[in-house]
């Protein structure tokens, strides 16, 4: 259920209706939109009584949502949803496309510093870097864990990009949020619920990436386990799914961008690199991302990606990420983009 508030309805007249949404036992979820706020409610079985709902001063009707995602849903947000960054101009949705980019793992400062140095250099406002890597094999790197939330830390200090790591699992979600600045669930955690209802618990951004046979719906009702619990700041991200094609790692489906836009407000990135295992590929679907309405890219960076420890044929030369950025920032005005490039001017000695 949905209640939708008159434009002018006071915060006083939102609270109420929050507050009377608690006493029936159910969760109230108000999502300001431009034109007024939508207050969510989740929690109930059946249907809620409208009767009493419609009555309460400031509220201008109650709708049935009918789709299995509801807070996810359009129909409860018409606008996009912007993510912000306080105190930086950083934002991942809007006009702008926001691009993450950074080594599949964090190996050494060394490697994390010298990439992110590069990246920002083109433009990153995002560096990526797994500190807990989720292998296939157990005998493969598993990563750094608490060294390289250290070592991400060093890199937001010294060259002002935003964090994006993984939380493997509900053990270490916590210390991962706190060490960076947007919580990935990944592509194989898509469904764990237990993981994302402890992220919804966060009051930080939490990128989630697509299972590899995950439907649109099961995609967007993992956003909603995230959202069911509060946290509102979730954004998507395409990584390909498994298909009978054998000539790339996945197959990087495009074609899910116009249709989660059609139903969601949520921002949707895309990941080239996972999305065909491919360092010759990255840059034509990377392109056609942004084409195809992306709010942004995650791409795997790698200064040396023959001796990379996880990812490295996928991985691409920061130079071919120079690259990758200045076309991208061409495309952009074609479909009503820019793109937003790492303001700080970088020299050796850090931010200036
Ligand atoms: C990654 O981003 O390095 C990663 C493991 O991605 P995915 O979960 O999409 O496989
Ligand atoms: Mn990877």
């Amino acid at each position: 259920m949905l209640v939708v508030m008159k434009a002018h309805a006071t915060q006083e007249e939102i609270q109420a209706v929050c507050e009377h949404i608690a006493q029936l036992g159910f969760r109230a979820h108000p999502l300001p939109g431009a034109q007024r706020t939508a207050i969510g409610i989740t929690g109930n079985q059946g249907e809620v009584d409208r009767g009493n709902l419609e009555s309460l001063s400031g509220v201008a009707e109650v709708i049935r949502v009918s789709k299995a995602y509801k807070l996810a849903s359009r129909d409860v947000k018409e606008e996009d949803t912007v993510v912000s960054f306080p105190g930086t101009s950083a934002a991942i949705g809007g006009r702008s496309l926001a691009v993450i980019a950074g080594p599949c793992s964090v190996e050494s400062r060394e490697q994390a510093l010298a990439i992110a140095e590069q990246v920002a250099a083109a433009g990153a406002q995002f560096f990526r870097g797994g500190a807990y890597k989720p292998r296939t094999s157990p005998y493969a790197f598993q990563g750094l864990g608490l060294e390289a939330l250290r070592i991400l830390a060093d890199v937001r200090e010294k060259f002002g990009l935003r964090i994006v790591t993984e939380a493997l699992d509900t053990e270490t979600l916590e210390t991962v949020a706190e060490w960076s600045d947007v919580v990935q669930i990944g592509a194989r955690n898509m469904q764990n619920f237990s993981l994302l209802r402890k992220a919804g618990r966060l009051r930080k951004p939490v990128l989630i990436k697509r299972g590899m046979s995950a439907t649109l719906e099961e995609f967007l009702m993992a956003a909603e386990y995230v959202m069911s619990e509060g946290n509102y700041q979730v954004i998507l991200c395409e990584r390909g799914v498994r298909t009978f094609s054998d000539h790339a790692r996945n197959t990087l489906d495009l074609s899910i961008i116009p249709a989660l836009r059609h139903v969601s407000h949520l921002p949707i990135l895309v990941d080239p690199s996972h999305g065909t295992g491919r360092r010759d590929s990255v840059l034509p679907m990377a392109r056609a991302a942004v084409a195809a309405g992306a709010d942004g890219l995650m791409v795997e960076v790698h200064n040396h990606p023959e001796s990379a420890l996880s990812d490295g044929p996928q991985s691409i030369y920061p130079a071919q990420f120079a690259s990758m950025m200045d076309e991208i920032e061409r495309i952009a005005p074609i479909v009503g983009r820019n793109l937003a490039r790492n303001a700080p001017a970088i020299t050796a000695a850090g931010v200036k």
